[in-house]
Parts: structure tokens; sequence; C-alpha cells
């Protein structure tokens, strides 16, 4: 059964940022947030999310530090990265798979696509279009000849087996209220991608269970993964923290911020010298 953590004195929160870009001013609000959520008693974490080598640059991470500093945030140490944690990925893949709701996946991004379409074009789920399951029933003996002949394979969770195993569990987001995680339209998320040996989803979950996070805040466009989260808490017996998805911010055109736009990068902030408050204000954080 999953526990709720003990009621605490103040909120321990995390900012998750991964340093594939530079941060712009929806970071600095989602940063803000959360360390204005932990409050007085609590505590606000750094996570850095570097699970993806071939995206993520020293030079972008040293860049949160300076941005998160600019803003006069300052965090406990030493600070987590994803990168150095695969061995609490791998095991928490080994408890899914002991649960049998993990299967390999050996198709290619093409053979998802020409599959869906020979099924006369899959529904769009909430996460885009849900795996259209091609190897969820293959017989055991043909994926342990694939495996054995080494052919690059990724990890998917069952979803159907899962919900068999815990339910639809509740999750509670302070601002959108109480739900039930139902992966019904989401599908077969992969845990373990083939040439990263975890995902987002398991990461975050296991990593925010042994930072001992209470309040997950994060932007709104996360919302509709927490449903995968929470049925991976449930799976693997994990604390439940509550989750609290705040608006986006958008530009002057009403348009979402993105990394690669730079005019809007903290970094340019601090270039030409704006004050914390100066950049918390732009960023709509009341000072
Ligand atoms: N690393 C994620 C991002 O930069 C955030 C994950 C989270 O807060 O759960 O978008």
């Amino acid at each position: 059964m999953s526990r709720r953590h003990p009621p605490a004195a103040g909120e321990v929160t995390r900012f998750a940022p991964s340093p594939t870009g530079l941060l712009h001013l929806g970071h600095a609000f989602s940063a803000l947030d959360a360390a204005r959520a932990a409050g007085a008693g609590g505590r606000f974490l750094l996570r850095i999310e570097d699970i993806d080598t071939a995206r993520c640059k020293p030079a972008f991470e040293q860049a949160i530090f300076d941005d998160l500093a600019l803003l006069g945030l300052s965090w406990e140490t030493p600070v987590m990265r994803q990168a150095g944690r695969m061995d609490a990925y791998a095991a928490a893949l080994d408890r899914l798979a002991a649960l049998e709701v993990v299967y390999p996946c050996f198709c290619s991004r093409k053979d998802i696509r020409a599959e869906a379409e020979r099924l006369g074009g899959a529904p769009h789920g909430p996460l885009g279009t849900p795996y259209p399951g091609t190897c969820r029933d293959l017989p055991a003996a043909e994926r342990q000849a694939r495996i054995d002949a080494g052919t690059p394979h990724a990890l998917r969770l069952d979803h159907a087996r899962a919900h068999e195993r815990v339910g639809r569990p509740e999750w509670t987001d302070r601002r959108h209220g109480t739900f039930q995680a139902d992966l019904s339209e989401i599908g077969d998320v992969m845990l373990a991608r083939k040439e990263v040996a975890t995902s987002y989803h398991l990461a975050v979950v296991v990593d925010d269970a042994a930072q001992g996070i209470t309040l997950v805040t994060r932007g709104e466009d996360l919302l509709p993964a927490t449903p995968i989260h929470r049925v991976l808490q449930a799976l693997l017996e994990l604390p439940v923290p509550d989750w609290r998805h705040h608006a986006l911010i958008a530009d002057d055109d009403g348009r979402r911020l993105a990394k690669r736009d730079d005019a809007v990068a903290l970094r340019a902030y601090r270039e030409q010298g704006h004050s914390p408050a100066a950049v918390r204000a732009l960023a709509g954080v009341p000072d």
C-alpha cells in the first residue's frame, strides 16, 4: 500500500531543470514558486535532470546555478544529479519487472507510426498517439531471441496490467483538484529508452521519493503526465506527494516561452545587470 508523507512543519519542494538550454522567465517563475511553497519551515531542493546526456551541456548546468543565484535563491547541497543515479532507476525497473508490468519494445518510431496508421490512425491521447501495443504480446521465446541477438530495445509499462495491480490510485493537485490516475488514453509509456536506461517518468518518481518531496510544483504542461507518476508510485510503494501545477507564463504575443529563445533567457537579464527584484517582477512573482 502507498504511504502518505506524515504532515510536515513545512513542505519539501524542488526545482528540477534539465540542462538542455538556457532558463527563461518561465523557469524563474517555476523556481521561485517552488521556493516560496517550501515556506519558512520547509526545504527547497534542486535536482539536475541530466539523463539525456546527448542534449545536456555543462555550460547550461552552470548557467542554472548562476541564474538561480541571480533570483536570490539558495538551495541545499549536494545537488542531486540524475546522471549519477542509474543504479536507483535500474533497481526500480527490476521491481516493476518482478511485478510483470514491463515489457521490452523493439519498435522504431517509424514502426510505431506505420502500425498506428495500419490500425486506422490511433486516437490522439493526452500525451500524443499512444503506443499501438505491437510488442506487448510477443511470445516469450521471440522476446528472448531478440534480446539474445542484441537487438536494441526500450522498456514499456503495460498500463492494463499496472491497473490490475494497483487500480486507479487517487492524486491531488492543490489548484486543480483530486483525480484518479487512469492511463487508458495514455497507453504503454516508455520507462527506459533504447539509448538511455531510464525515462523522465521513472526518474522523476524515484527521485521525488529519494528526496522526500512532499509537494511537487511545476508547470501545467506536465499535468497530463502526473497519472503515470502516480501509478508508478503505487507500483513501487513510494510515498505520495501532493502536486501543484502552475499556469505557464507566455510572451507578449501569448506564445509559450521556449528554451531556444535566447531573448528571454535569464542569462540576458544577468548580463544586463538586472537586480533579483527586477527579474522577479518580470517573471510575475511578487517580491
Ligand atoms: N526536468 C523537467 C523539465 O525541465 C521538469 C520535471 C518536473 O518538474 O517534474 O521540464
